[in-house]
């Protein structure tokens, strides 16, 4: 079989590529290894007319004006701005840590607390190596080792199974600390969900005359039969390197999905757990298009090592190995028309909004360029 371009993946990387190539006259053919498009971000309705988020809750959000304009042109876009609350000491308070936080925990009043003070003291009678060269030490130097403990550090150990000193300091700029009372989960300038589904924005993006898709079936199994000038690859980063400098670490979640004969389960879209129970957070999905129902879908996300690969893990020896693969990948793309992009082939910890940009900067820089 002939086709100009052969993509690997039909998540959000492969379909934003597949498009913008699509737009330019290439053939392009989509092999997806899944039994339905839009990879993690794939949503449907339940029985009871609630959207799930197959794969855990997914929010839209960027600054990138052009990303929203791309989105947008594919889904109406429901307004939405993601609050979380985070479960600490028998208490429902906000997170990311903002001044109410701070006002709960230590017992003030709400609009005479000052925030940057209260930091600085905890920081202050904290124990840190600066600058901070892990996920542990980024954290206590923002608001020291009580607020740590009880917000982040059970948290991370049950997401990642490892302590936070071994993971990247760079983990820790996902999630902001705020001296307002500003209770949003993202501050980005645009932010909502689509409309109509997740999966029905990439089957819009997926919808043109010169795109077609084969789902459910494994592309190394067939990698011999294909032939096409450009390959642009969004699996595993490892995998398509036969794992050849050993294997990176991928982390997977169980999602437990109930319903319940009530209206509502919960005050919030999410609600973290650091330190109680196997679960790290319970989405409640009827919040994210504000669905009207007499039930309620919840879900428990339990981490875990193995299974559908989420998440890359930022430790120094998985990050060490990805720089080995990522020179692999410089030769791929400027010796043999073979393209890495997205989460797992980039082996970055990307939102969707970054996953959309990457795609579009590597194929106009990269492909439609040469
Ligand atoms: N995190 C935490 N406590 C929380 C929320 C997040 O310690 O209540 C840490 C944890 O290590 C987590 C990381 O911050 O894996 C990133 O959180 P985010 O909400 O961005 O994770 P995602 O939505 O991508 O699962």
């Amino acid at each position: 079989m002939k086709v100009d371009i052969v993509i690997v993946g039909a998540g959000l990387s492969g379909a934003t590529a597949a498009r913008i190539l699509a737009e330019k006259g290439y053939k392009v053919l989509i092999i997806e290894r899944l039994k339905h498009i839009a990879g993690h971000c794939y949503d449907y309705k339940n029985e009871f007319g609630i959207s799930i988020h197959k794969y855990g809750p997914h929010i839209f959000h960027t600054n990138d004006k052009e990303t929203w304009d791309f989105v947008n042109k594919f889904s109406k876009f429901r307004y939405y701005q993601h609050r979380v609350l985070s479960y600490v000491e028998g208490n429902y308070v906000p997170f990311p840590v903002n001044r109410t936080t701070l006002s709960r925990i230590f017992g003030l009043k709400p609009y005479s607390t000052d925030v940057k003070k209260i930091l600085q003291q905890e920081i202050d009678r904290s124990n840190y190596i600066k600058p901070p060269l892990n996920f542990r030490d980024a954290v206590v130097s923002q608001m020291g080792e009580k607020l740590y403990s009880l917000f982040y550090k059970n948290y991370t150990i049950k997401q990642w199974q490892t302590h936070p000193e071994n993971i990247s300091a760079d983990l820790a700029k996902r999630i902001p600390i705020r001296e307002n009372d500003d209770n949003r989960y993202f501050a980005d300038k645009y932010q909502g969900i689509p409309l109509y589904g997740y999966t029905k924005l990439v089957e819009s993006i997926l919808d043109h005359e010169n795109i077609s898709i084969l789902l459910g079936q494994d592309y190394f199994e067939i990698k011999e039969e294909l032939k096409s000038d450009i390959l642009i690859y969004t699996g595993e980063l490892d995998r398509y390197f036969n794992y050849k400098y050993g294997k990176l670490e991928y982390r997977s979640l169980d999602l437990k999905i109930e319903t319940y004969e009530k209206e509502y389960f919960q005050q919030a879209a999410v609600i973290n757990y650091p330190n109680d129970y196997d679960w790290t957070r319970i989405t409640e999905f009827k919040y994210f298009l504000d669905e009207k129902s007499s039930k309620t879908s919840v879900c428990f996300e339990y981490p875990k090592a193995s299974g559908e690969p989420y998440y890359i893990v930022m430790t120094k020896e998985n990050i060490q190995k990805r720089d080995l693969y990522l020179q692999e990948v410089k030769r791929c793309e400027e010796m043999d028309n073979v393209f890495f992009i997205g989460r797992l082939a980039e082996y970055r910890y990307y939102n969707m909004d970054q996953v959309i940009k990457a795609a579009v900067d590597k194929v106009n820089k990269n492909i439609l360029s040469k």
